[in-house]
Protein backbone atom coordinates (compact mmCIF):
# COMPACT_ATOMS: atom_id res chain seq x y z
CA UNK A 1 0.00 0.00 0.00
CA UNK A 2 1.44 3.34 -1.04
CA UNK A 3 1.87 6.19 1.59
CA UNK A 4 -1.25 8.41 -0.35
CA UNK A 5 -3.73 5.31 -0.32
CA UNK A 6 -2.87 4.91 3.58
CA UNK A 7 -3.63 8.64 4.02
CA UNK A 8 -6.87 8.36 1.56
CA UNK A 9 -7.90 5.11 4.11
CA UNK A 10 -7.42 7.30 7.25
CA UNK A 11 -9.52 9.94 6.13
CA UNK A 12 -12.09 7.82 5.60
CA UNK A 13 -12.21 6.64 8.69
CA UNK A 14 -15.03 8.03 11.28
CA UNK A 15 -14.04 8.09 14.91
CA UNK A 16 -16.45 6.55 17.26
CA UNK A 17 -15.74 8.49 20.56
CA UNK A 18 -17.49 11.82 21.16
CA UNK A 19 -16.21 14.92 19.69
CA UNK A 20 -14.75 16.93 22.68
CA UNK A 21 -12.71 20.01 22.45
CA UNK A 22 -9.38 19.94 24.49
CA UNK A 23 -9.41 23.01 27.48
CA UNK A 24 -5.73 23.54 28.64
CA UNK A 25 -6.49 23.65 32.36
CA UNK A 26 -5.59 26.88 33.88
CA UNK A 27 -1.98 26.59 36.37
CA UNK A 28 -3.26 27.18 39.77
CA UNK A 29 -2.19 30.66 40.85
CA UNK A 30 -0.44 31.39 44.13
CA UNK A 31 0.45 34.49 45.28
CA UNK A 32 4.00 35.65 47.31
CA UNK A 33 4.36 38.83 49.35
CA UNK A 34 7.47 40.56 48.97
CA UNK A 35 10.00 40.95 46.02
CA UNK A 36 12.99 40.35 47.57
CA UNK A 37 15.86 37.18 47.55
CA UNK A 38 13.30 34.49 49.07
CA UNK A 39 10.14 35.94 47.15
CA UNK A 40 11.94 35.95 43.83
CA UNK A 41 13.48 32.71 44.12
CA UNK A 42 10.42 30.81 44.98
CA UNK A 43 8.68 32.75 43.00
CA UNK A 44 10.75 31.41 40.43
CA UNK A 45 10.06 27.75 41.28
CA UNK A 46 6.92 28.14 41.50
CA UNK A 47 6.96 29.15 38.09
CA UNK A 48 9.15 26.39 37.27
CA UNK A 49 6.98 24.06 38.97
CA UNK A 50 3.82 25.07 37.07
CA UNK A 51 1.74 27.66 38.62
CA UNK A 52 0.88 30.64 37.73
CA UNK A 53 2.85 33.14 40.17
CA UNK A 54 1.18 36.79 41.23
CA UNK A 55 3.15 38.97 43.64
CA UNK A 56 1.71 41.46 46.39
CA UNK A 57 4.49 44.40 46.18
CA UNK A 58 4.39 48.16 47.46
CA UNK A 59 6.73 48.79 43.79
CA UNK A 60 4.11 47.01 41.02
CA UNK A 61 6.52 48.81 38.80
CA UNK A 62 9.91 48.05 39.44
CA UNK A 63 9.54 44.53 38.29
CA UNK A 64 12.61 43.88 36.38
CA UNK A 65 14.11 41.56 38.31
CA UNK A 66 11.48 39.49 38.64
CA UNK A 67 11.30 35.74 37.47
CA UNK A 68 9.57 36.13 33.91
CA UNK A 69 5.58 35.17 33.42
CA UNK A 70 5.24 36.35 37.29
CA UNK A 71 2.62 38.82 37.12
CA UNK A 72 2.89 41.98 39.94
CA UNK A 73 0.01 43.54 41.68
CA UNK A 74 -0.47 45.53 44.91
CA UNK A 75 -1.27 43.63 48.10
CA UNK A 76 -4.57 43.98 48.37
CA UNK A 77 -5.31 42.56 44.40
CA UNK A 78 -2.79 40.25 44.58
CA UNK A 79 -4.27 38.92 47.91
CA UNK A 80 -7.66 38.59 45.92
CA UNK A 81 -6.49 36.65 43.48
CA UNK A 82 -5.18 33.59 45.05
CA UNK A 83 -5.50 31.61 47.87
CA UNK A 84 -2.48 30.65 48.78
CA UNK A 85 -0.19 33.35 49.77
CA UNK A 86 3.43 32.83 50.90
CA UNK A 87 4.39 35.90 53.03
CA UNK A 88 8.24 36.27 52.09
CA UNK A 89 8.41 39.50 54.12
CA UNK A 90 10.49 40.06 57.49
CA UNK A 91 8.44 40.34 60.33
CA UNK A 92 9.17 43.75 61.90
CA UNK A 93 6.66 44.37 58.36
CA UNK A 94 3.88 42.40 58.79
CA UNK A 95 1.78 45.22 60.85
CA UNK A 96 1.30 46.01 56.28
CA UNK A 97 -1.59 43.14 56.62
CA UNK A 98 -3.69 44.39 59.35
CA UNK A 99 -5.42 46.43 56.36
CA UNK A 100 -5.69 43.05 54.24
CA UNK A 101 -7.65 41.85 57.05
CA UNK A 102 -10.47 41.29 54.73
CA UNK A 103 -9.10 40.14 51.45
CA UNK A 104 -6.77 37.87 53.53
CA UNK A 105 -10.20 36.55 55.18
CA UNK A 106 -10.16 32.40 54.89
CA UNK A 107 -6.97 32.34 52.82
CA UNK A 108 -3.79 30.49 53.51
CA UNK A 109 -0.91 32.29 54.72
CA UNK A 110 2.62 30.34 54.65
CA UNK A 111 4.97 32.14 57.09
CA UNK A 112 8.32 32.01 55.86
CA UNK A 113 10.17 34.38 58.64
CA UNK A 114 12.91 33.80 60.12
CA UNK A 115 14.75 35.63 63.17
CA UNK A 116 18.46 36.40 64.16
CA UNK A 117 18.70 35.12 67.21
CA UNK A 118 16.34 32.48 69.62
CA UNK A 119 13.16 34.06 71.80
CA UNK A 120 13.94 37.68 70.07
CA UNK A 121 10.56 37.96 70.32
CA UNK A 122 7.77 37.18 73.04
CA UNK A 123 5.76 34.89 70.28
CA UNK A 124 6.67 33.05 67.50
CA UNK A 125 6.29 34.80 64.38
CA UNK A 126 3.38 32.70 62.66
CA UNK A 127 1.44 33.17 65.87
CA UNK A 128 1.79 36.77 65.70
CA UNK A 129 1.20 37.06 61.99
CA UNK A 130 -2.18 34.46 63.06
CA UNK A 131 -3.08 37.49 65.42
CA UNK A 132 -2.84 40.19 63.14
CA UNK A 133 -5.15 38.31 60.58
CA UNK A 134 -7.37 36.66 62.84
CA UNK A 135 -9.70 35.56 59.73
CA UNK A 136 -6.67 33.74 57.85
CA UNK A 137 -5.34 30.22 57.92
CA UNK A 138 -1.76 30.72 59.12
CA UNK A 139 0.61 27.48 58.12
CA UNK A 140 4.00 27.75 59.45
CA UNK A 141 6.45 26.41 57.10
CA UNK A 142 9.51 26.36 54.18
CA UNK A 143 11.74 28.50 56.80
CA UNK A 144 14.36 26.10 56.58
CA UNK A 145 15.23 26.78 52.59
CA UNK A 146 17.27 29.30 51.67
CA UNK A 147 17.08 31.64 48.64
CA UNK A 148 20.11 29.98 47.55
CA UNK A 149 18.83 26.51 47.81
CA UNK A 150 15.78 27.38 46.07
CA UNK A 151 17.35 29.25 42.85
CA UNK A 152 19.43 26.35 42.83
CA UNK A 153 17.33 23.43 43.11
CA UNK A 154 17.26 21.62 46.75
CA UNK A 155 20.06 19.18 47.66
CA UNK A 156 18.97 15.97 49.50
CA UNK A 157 19.98 17.70 52.29
CA UNK A 158 17.59 20.35 52.35
CA UNK A 159 14.44 19.03 50.48
CA UNK A 160 13.17 18.32 53.71
CA UNK A 161 10.58 20.79 54.98
CA UNK A 162 8.58 21.35 58.12
CA UNK A 163 5.32 23.28 58.37
CA UNK A 164 2.84 23.84 61.17
CA UNK A 165 -0.46 25.11 61.65
CA UNK A 166 -3.99 24.73 63.06
CA UNK A 167 -6.32 23.58 59.93
CA UNK A 168 -5.57 20.50 58.38
CA UNK A 169 -7.06 21.64 55.05
CA UNK A 170 -4.39 24.30 55.28
CA UNK A 171 -1.52 22.65 55.70
CA UNK A 172 -2.75 19.75 52.92
CA UNK A 173 -2.63 22.74 50.62
CA UNK A 174 0.94 23.58 51.27
CA UNK A 175 2.00 19.77 51.42
CA UNK A 176 1.14 19.37 48.02
CA UNK A 177 2.59 22.69 46.94
CA UNK A 178 5.55 21.58 48.53
CA UNK A 179 5.84 18.31 46.55
CA UNK A 180 5.03 19.73 42.83
CA UNK A 181 7.92 21.93 44.52
CA UNK A 182 10.18 18.28 45.19
CA UNK A 183 10.37 19.09 48.58
CA UNK A 184 8.99 16.48 51.11
CA UNK A 185 6.86 18.43 53.87
CA UNK A 186 6.61 16.77 57.45
CA UNK A 187 3.89 17.83 59.61
CA UNK A 188 4.53 18.71 62.66
CA UNK A 189 1.89 19.51 64.64
CA UNK A 190 -0.40 22.70 65.18
CA UNK A 191 0.95 26.72 65.27
CA UNK A 192 2.16 26.12 68.77
CA UNK A 193 5.55 24.36 67.49
CA UNK A 194 6.00 27.25 64.62
CA UNK A 195 8.50 28.87 67.67
CA UNK A 196 10.72 25.62 67.26
CA UNK A 197 10.36 25.87 63.73
CA UNK A 198 12.26 29.32 63.62
CA UNK A 199 14.52 28.19 65.62
CA UNK A 200 15.71 24.69 63.36
CA UNK A 201 17.89 27.68 61.31
CA UNK A 202 19.38 29.18 64.30
CA UNK A 203 20.95 26.13 65.18
CA UNK A 204 24.74 25.96 65.04
CA UNK A 205 26.20 22.44 65.33
CA UNK A 206 24.24 21.87 68.32
CA UNK A 207 26.18 17.93 68.37
CA UNK A 208 29.12 19.22 67.72
CA UNK A 209 29.35 21.64 71.14
CA UNK A 210 30.29 19.11 73.52
CA UNK A 211 32.74 16.84 71.48
CA UNK A 212 34.68 20.15 70.02
CA UNK A 213 34.89 21.06 73.35
CA UNK A 214 36.65 18.36 74.86
CA UNK A 215 38.51 17.91 71.66
CA UNK A 216 39.82 21.52 72.33
CA UNK A 217 40.04 21.23 76.08
CA UNK A 218 42.18 17.99 75.45
CA UNK A 219 44.70 19.28 72.99
CA UNK A 220 45.41 22.29 74.69
CA UNK A 221 46.11 20.31 78.27
CA UNK A 222 48.28 17.87 76.35
CA UNK A 223 49.94 20.52 74.79
CA UNK A 224 51.14 22.28 77.63
CA UNK A 225 51.52 19.24 79.62
CA UNK A 226 54.16 17.98 76.84
CA UNK A 227 55.63 21.41 76.11
CA UNK A 228 56.80 21.45 80.38
CA UNK A 229 58.14 17.73 80.01
CA UNK A 230 60.27 18.17 76.85
CA UNK A 231 60.90 21.40 75.61
CA UNK A 232 61.28 23.40 79.23
CA UNK A 233 62.51 20.19 80.63
CA UNK A 234 65.42 20.76 77.96
CA UNK A 235 66.23 23.57 78.34
CA UNK A 236 65.72 24.08 82.45
CA UNK A 237 68.18 20.60 82.28
CA UNK A 238 70.48 20.40 80.01
CA UNK A 239 69.91 24.08 78.50
CA UNK A 240 68.88 23.01 75.52
CA UNK A 241 66.55 24.59 72.87
CA UNK A 242 64.53 22.01 71.30
CA UNK A 243 61.41 24.85 70.85
CA UNK A 244 61.41 23.62 67.32
CA UNK A 245 60.18 20.59 67.67
CA UNK A 246 56.76 22.00 68.70
CA UNK A 247 55.60 21.99 65.28
CA UNK A 248 55.76 18.07 64.32
CA UNK A 249 57.04 16.36 66.90
CA UNK A 250 55.04 17.77 69.72
CA UNK A 251 51.90 18.09 67.53
CA UNK A 252 52.81 14.44 66.82
CA UNK A 253 52.11 13.37 70.32
CA UNK A 254 48.80 15.65 71.26
CA UNK A 255 47.11 14.40 67.77
CA UNK A 256 47.30 10.40 68.68
CA UNK A 257 46.41 11.08 72.76
CA UNK A 258 43.72 13.37 72.23
CA UNK A 259 42.53 10.50 69.34
CA UNK A 260 42.55 7.67 71.28
CA UNK A 261 41.13 8.96 74.56
CA UNK A 262 38.41 10.56 72.42
CA UNK A 263 37.95 7.07 70.50
CA UNK A 264 37.42 5.70 74.16
CA UNK A 265 35.40 7.98 75.25
CA UNK A 266 32.67 6.67 71.88
CA UNK A 267 32.44 3.66 73.58
CA UNK A 268 32.83 4.64 77.17
CA UNK A 269 28.99 5.56 77.78
CA UNK A 270 27.85 2.15 75.93
CA UNK A 271 29.68 0.48 78.33
CA UNK A 272 28.28 2.87 81.06
CA UNK A 273 24.68 2.19 79.99
CA UNK A 274 25.04 -1.53 80.01
CA UNK A 275 26.46 -1.58 84.02
CA UNK A 276 23.25 0.52 84.48
CA UNK A 277 21.00 -1.68 82.81
CA UNK A 278 22.48 -4.31 84.91
CA UNK A 279 22.52 -2.54 87.81
CA UNK A 280 19.23 -1.62 88.01
CA UNK A 281 17.88 -4.60 86.33
CA UNK A 282 15.73 -2.77 83.83
CA UNK A 283 15.95 -1.56 80.13
CA UNK A 284 12.43 0.80 81.25
CA UNK A 285 13.81 3.50 83.91
CA UNK A 286 15.64 5.99 81.53
CA UNK A 287 19.66 6.92 81.67
CA UNK A 288 20.32 10.42 83.75
CA UNK A 289 20.38 12.95 81.05
CA UNK A 290 24.21 13.35 81.16
CA UNK A 291 24.34 10.11 79.57
CA UNK A 292 21.79 10.47 77.26
CA UNK A 293 23.06 13.63 75.91
CA UNK A 294 26.90 11.91 75.94
CA UNK A 295 25.16 8.71 74.14
CA UNK A 296 23.77 11.36 71.09
CA UNK A 297 27.31 12.84 70.23
CA UNK A 298 29.26 9.73 69.70
CA UNK A 299 29.39 9.75 66.06
CA UNK A 300 30.80 13.38 66.34
CA UNK A 301 33.44 12.62 68.99
CA UNK A 302 34.31 8.92 66.45
CA UNK A 303 34.62 11.46 63.61
CA UNK A 304 36.98 13.82 65.63
CA UNK A 305 38.79 11.49 66.78
CA UNK A 306 39.16 10.22 63.23
CA UNK A 307 40.70 13.86 62.36
CA UNK A 308 43.07 13.54 65.10
CA UNK A 309 44.05 10.09 63.87
CA UNK A 310 44.50 11.32 60.24
CA UNK A 311 46.25 14.27 61.21
CA UNK A 312 49.24 11.35 63.38
CA UNK A 313 49.33 9.31 60.13
CA UNK A 314 49.93 12.78 58.02
CA UNK A 315 52.54 13.97 60.42
CA UNK A 316 54.25 10.73 60.82
CA UNK A 317 54.54 10.74 57.30
CA UNK A 318 56.40 13.36 56.77
CA UNK A 319 59.21 12.28 59.54
CA UNK A 320 61.85 11.20 56.85
CA UNK A 321 61.65 14.66 55.29
CA UNK A 322 62.23 16.68 58.50
CA UNK A 323 65.40 18.62 58.22
CA UNK A 324 66.21 17.69 61.91
CA UNK A 325 65.61 14.11 61.15
CA UNK A 326 67.77 14.19 58.21
CA UNK A 327 70.86 16.21 60.13
CA UNK A 328 70.53 13.77 62.82
CA UNK A 329 70.77 10.37 60.49
CA UNK A 330 74.01 11.83 58.46
CA UNK A 331 75.59 13.17 61.24
CA UNK A 332 74.71 9.95 63.29
CA UNK A 333 76.07 7.76 59.88
CA UNK A 334 79.58 10.24 59.84
CA UNK A 335 80.34 9.20 63.70
CA UNK A 336 79.99 6.06 62.88
CA UNK A 337 82.52 5.87 60.15
CA UNK A 338 84.96 8.34 61.24
CA UNK A 339 85.53 6.28 65.14
CA UNK A 340 85.00 3.35 62.44
CA UNK A 341 82.39 1.92 64.15
CA UNK A 342 79.50 -0.39 63.53
CA UNK A 343 75.95 -1.39 64.84
CA UNK A 344 74.42 -4.73 64.94
CA UNK A 345 71.05 -5.36 63.39
CA UNK A 346 68.73 -5.95 66.51
CA UNK A 347 65.62 -8.02 65.40
CA UNK A 348 64.04 -7.36 69.11
CA UNK A 349 63.68 -3.98 68.20
CA UNK A 350 62.95 -4.53 64.04
CA UNK A 351 60.02 -6.78 65.65
CA UNK A 352 59.17 -4.26 67.90
CA UNK A 353 59.06 -1.62 65.61
CA UNK A 354 57.19 -3.19 62.54
CA UNK A 355 54.06 -4.93 64.98
CA UNK A 356 53.85 -1.11 66.35
CA UNK A 357 53.69 0.08 62.72
CA UNK A 358 51.63 -2.61 61.84
CA UNK A 359 48.66 -2.42 64.47
CA UNK A 360 48.98 1.59 63.84
CA UNK A 361 47.91 0.98 59.88
CA UNK A 362 45.03 -1.96 61.03
CA UNK A 363 44.08 0.44 63.52
CA UNK A 364 43.57 3.54 61.41
CA UNK A 365 42.22 1.49 58.49
CA UNK A 366 39.27 0.30 60.57
CA UNK A 367 38.86 4.02 62.05
CA UNK A 368 38.43 4.83 58.24
CA UNK A 369 36.03 1.76 57.95
CA UNK A 370 34.17 3.48 60.89
CA UNK A 371 34.15 6.72 59.49
CA UNK A 372 32.78 6.03 56.20
CA UNK A 373 29.88 3.48 57.41
CA UNK A 374 29.25 6.62 59.96
CA UNK A 375 28.18 8.94 56.55
CA UNK A 376 23.81 8.75 56.21
CA UNK A 377 24.37 7.71 52.77
CA UNK A 378 26.15 4.88 53.47
CA UNK A 379 24.46 3.86 56.82
CA UNK A 380 21.08 3.96 55.00
CA UNK A 381 22.33 1.09 52.44
CA UNK A 382 23.35 -1.24 55.51
CA UNK A 383 21.13 -3.17 57.76
CA UNK A 384 20.77 -2.46 61.82
CA UNK A 385 22.91 -5.80 62.06
CA UNK A 386 25.55 -4.48 59.65
CA UNK A 387 26.05 -1.55 61.05
CA UNK A 388 25.96 -2.35 64.72
CA UNK A 389 28.84 -4.86 63.90
CA UNK A 390 30.96 -1.93 62.34
CA UNK A 391 29.89 0.51 64.85
CA UNK A 392 30.41 -2.07 67.98
CA UNK A 393 32.19 -4.92 67.30
CA UNK A 394 34.60 -3.26 64.61
CA UNK A 395 34.72 -0.47 66.46
CA UNK A 396 35.67 -2.13 69.80
CA UNK A 397 38.38 -3.80 67.67
CA UNK A 398 39.93 -0.31 66.75
CA UNK A 399 39.84 0.81 70.06
CA UNK A 400 41.83 -2.55 71.00
CA UNK A 401 44.75 -2.51 68.21
CA UNK A 402 45.26 1.37 68.70
CA UNK A 403 45.59 0.92 72.15
CA UNK A 404 48.13 -2.35 71.82
CA UNK A 405 49.88 0.39 69.19
CA UNK A 406 50.33 3.02 72.34
CA UNK A 407 51.62 0.21 74.54
CA UNK A 408 54.03 -1.04 71.84
CA UNK A 409 54.93 2.06 71.11
CA UNK A 410 55.72 2.78 75.25
CA UNK A 411 57.53 -1.08 74.92
CA UNK A 412 60.15 -1.21 77.90
CA UNK A 413 60.13 2.61 78.38
CA UNK A 414 57.45 1.76 81.27
CA UNK A 415 59.87 0.37 83.55
CA UNK A 416 62.65 2.97 82.65
CA UNK A 417 63.36 5.66 85.19
CA UNK A 418 64.64 8.45 83.21
CA UNK A 419 61.04 8.02 81.04
CA UNK A 420 59.22 9.78 84.11
CA UNK A 421 60.70 13.32 83.66
CA UNK A 422 60.00 15.41 86.94
CA UNK A 423 58.63 12.70 87.85
CA UNK A 424 55.57 13.00 85.39
CA UNK A 425 54.61 10.01 83.27
CA UNK A 426 54.42 10.81 79.19
CA UNK A 427 51.45 11.57 77.75
CA UNK A 428 50.90 8.33 75.90
CA UNK A 429 50.87 6.31 79.46
CA UNK A 430 48.43 8.74 80.24
CA UNK A 431 46.17 8.60 77.22
CA UNK A 432 46.26 4.49 78.23
CA UNK A 433 44.85 4.45 80.95
CA UNK A 434 41.20 5.65 79.46
CA UNK A 435 40.98 2.95 76.84
CA UNK A 436 42.21 0.16 79.19
CA UNK A 437 39.29 1.00 81.50
CA UNK A 438 37.09 1.13 78.91
CA UNK A 439 38.28 -2.23 77.30
CA UNK A 440 38.76 -4.07 80.33
CA UNK A 441 34.78 -3.33 81.37
CA UNK A 442 33.85 -4.57 77.86
CA UNK A 443 35.46 -8.00 78.56
CA UNK A 444 33.24 -8.07 82.01
CA UNK A 445 30.71 -7.11 79.67
CA UNK A 446 31.15 -10.03 77.03
CA UNK A 447 31.88 -12.80 79.65
CA UNK A 448 28.80 -15.48 79.04
CA UNK A 449 27.50 -14.79 82.28
CA UNK A 450 27.56 -10.93 82.04
CA UNK A 451 26.14 -11.11 78.48
CA UNK A 452 23.46 -13.24 79.19
CA UNK A 453 21.75 -11.30 81.64
CA UNK A 454 22.29 -8.01 79.61
CA UNK A 455 20.67 -9.68 76.29
CA UNK A 456 17.59 -11.23 78.74
CA UNK A 457 17.05 -7.48 80.05
CA UNK A 458 17.70 -5.75 76.73
CA UNK A 459 14.82 -8.27 75.55
CA UNK A 460 12.54 -6.81 78.29
CA UNK A 461 13.28 -8.68 80.86
CA UNK A 462 13.00 -7.35 84.50
CA UNK A 463 15.04 -8.09 87.87
CA UNK A 464 12.38 -8.47 90.43
CA UNK A 465 9.48 -7.85 88.18
CA UNK A 466 6.84 -10.94 89.28
CA UNK A 467 7.28 -9.71 93.20
CA UNK A 468 6.98 -6.16 92.26
CA UNK A 469 3.78 -7.01 90.66
CA UNK A 470 2.31 -10.29 91.02
CA UNK A 471 -0.43 -9.71 88.78
CA UNK A 472 1.97 -9.87 85.48
CA UNK A 473 2.66 -13.38 86.28
CA UNK A 474 -0.76 -14.14 86.37
CA UNK A 475 -2.03 -15.97 82.56
CA UNK A 476 -4.38 -13.25 81.17
CA UNK A 477 -6.98 -15.73 80.43
CA UNK A 478 -7.68 -18.10 83.56
P1 LIG B 1 14.31 40.84 51.81
O1 LIG B 1 15.24 40.53 50.69
O2 LIG B 1 14.65 41.91 52.76
O3 LIG B 1 12.89 41.12 51.16
C1 LIG B 1 11.78 41.38 51.90
C2 LIG B 1 10.70 42.00 51.02
O4 LIG B 1 9.69 42.45 51.90
C3 LIG B 1 11.16 43.23 50.28
O5 LIG B 1 11.74 42.92 49.07
C4 LIG B 1 9.86 44.03 50.12
O6 LIG B 1 9.19 43.63 48.94
C5 LIG B 1 9.03 43.57 51.30
N1 LIG B 1 8.98 44.66 52.31
C6 LIG B 1 10.01 45.33 52.86
N2 LIG B 1 9.56 46.25 53.73
C7 LIG B 1 8.21 46.18 53.70
C8 LIG B 1 7.17 46.87 54.37
N3 LIG B 1 7.43 47.86 55.23
N4 LIG B 1 5.91 46.53 54.08
C9 LIG B 1 5.62 45.56 53.20
N5 LIG B 1 6.57 44.86 52.54
C10 LIG B 1 7.83 45.17 52.78
O7 LIG B 1 14.05 39.54 52.68
P2 LIG B 1 14.18 38.02 52.23
O8 LIG B 1 15.58 37.60 52.38
O9 LIG B 1 13.50 37.78 50.94
O10 LIG B 1 13.37 37.30 53.40
C11 LIG B 1 11.97 37.42 53.48
C12 LIG B 1 11.48 36.58 54.66
O11 LIG B 1 11.85 35.23 54.45
C13 LIG B 1 12.11 36.98 55.99
O12 LIG B 1 11.15 36.89 57.00
C14 LIG B 1 13.22 35.98 56.19
O13 LIG B 1 13.45 35.75 57.56
C15 LIG B 1 12.62 34.76 55.54
N6 LIG B 1 13.64 33.82 55.03
C16 LIG B 1 14.58 34.26 54.16
C17 LIG B 1 15.51 33.35 53.65
C18 LIG B 1 16.54 33.77 52.65
O14 LIG B 1 17.37 32.93 52.23
N7 LIG B 1 16.60 35.00 52.25
C19 LIG B 1 15.45 32.00 54.04
C20 LIG B 1 14.46 31.59 54.92
C21 LIG B 1 13.55 32.52 55.40
P3 LIG B 1 8.43 44.74 48.04
O15 LIG B 1 9.41 45.81 47.83
O16 LIG B 1 8.08 43.98 46.80
O17 LIG B 1 7.22 45.18 48.81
Amino acid sequence: MTGQERSEEKSECVSLSPMRETVPALPERVCVFGTGDLGRSLGLRLLQAGYSVVFGSRRTHSSSRLPHGAQVLGHAAAAQSAHLIFIAVQREHYDFLVPLANQLKGKVLVDLSNNLRKNQYPEANAEYLQSLVPGAEVVKGFNTLSAWSLQNGPSDANRQVYICGESVEAKQVVIAVASKLGLSALDRGFLSVARELEDFPLQLFPQWRLPLRIAIGLSAAFFFYLLIRYVIYAYVTQGDDISFRIMVSLANQVCPIVSLIMLSLCYLPGVLASILQLYRGTKYRRFPNWLDHWMLCRKQLGLLSLGFAFLHVLYTLIIPIRYSVMFWVTEHTVSLIRENRTTMFDTTTAWHDDSYLSLGILGFGLYVLLGITSLPSVSNVLSWREFSFIQSKLGHLTLLLCTAHTYLYGWNRFLSASTYKWYTPPGYMLCLVLPSVVLLLKLLLITPCVDRTITRIRQGWERGADQRNPKDSQPLIP
